[in-house]
């Protein structure tokens, strides 16, 4: 029954007309979880204390200050500014320390702290806890997808129906088919996604070789076809995630 539950997401986004049914599943997946957050987490001990060593990137504090809970993201942030500033106690009593024999010495140390902050906010931005979420989710979808194409033939014929996947996912599924398949499985499902993939970025090429031509005056009253909004579905497939199909 839970493995019935966990796959219904999966059934439903292969069945929708998208140019990445696992985008579509994450979509779905982190809307749930942010108002999951806000319902059961604002006032979590545990997640309070892992807002000391962790935040959101960009692109998922855009998503939490489009979500209706200003009230719950106040609070988070709260936190965020509070563990702030106690690191920059910290900061502080270490550069006043009265015992330090010069203030070179006082200087190699601010220096040392402050180099360790600016290239961990250079190289990850901090750890989002969003991100870092998600990347799981990402990966136990991607196993859920490759085990119910290897043991559902009804799901079988949607997989090989849809309209392949962005790039991301679908290096990412045919890695996690190496780890999950073997023998004539694996050889079936990697043939299966490469001719999807391929037969779908030639179909999207077209689309978009057609919406070329729709900028010359010799076609300018042919008719655009699914053509029109082609160029966001290719840049969809390239990137994948954020990029809006609309
Ligand atoms: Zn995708
Ligand atoms: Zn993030």
């Amino acid at each position: 029954m839970k493995q019935e539950i966990f796959t219904f997401p999966l059934w439903d986004a292969f069945q929708e007309n998208t140019e990445c049914p696992l985008c579509h599943i994450m979509e779905r997946a982190e809307e749930s979880y942010i108002s999951g957050l806000f319902r059961d987490m604002v006032n979590d001990v545990n997640f309070h204390r892992s807002l000391e060593h962790m935040s959101f990137c960009s692109t998922h504090f855009q998503q939490l200050l489009n979500y209706r809970d200003k009230f719950g993201l106040a609070l988070i942030v709260d936190k965020i500014l509070l563990h702030e500033m106690s690191k920059l106690r910290k900061f502080r009593r270490i550069m006043e320390v009265p015992y330090l024999p010069s203030k070179y010495h006082a200087l190699n140390i601010i220096r040392k702290i402050f180099n360790r902050h600016t290239n961990q906010y250079d190289i990850d931005e901090s750890p989002c806890f969003l991100c870092i979420h998600s990347k799981d989710a990402m990966h136990s979808y991607a196993a859920s997808i490759i085990q119910l194409w290897a043991c559902n033939s009804k799901f079988q014929s949607l997989y090989e129906n849809c309209k392949g996947f962005c790039f991301k996912h679908f290096y990412l599924l045919i890695g996690e088919a190496q780890r999950l398949l073997s023998g004539p499985q694996l050889k079936k499902f990697c043939q299966a996604t490469f001719s999807l993939q391929e037969n779908n970025l030639k179909r999207l090429n077209d689309e978009l070789n057609w919406f070329i031509k729709k900028f010359n005056y010799y076609y300018v009253d042919s008719p655009w076809h699914t053509s029109r909004d082609s160029l966001k579905r290719c840049i969809f497939k390239i990137k994948g995630g954020s990029i809006n199909q609309e």
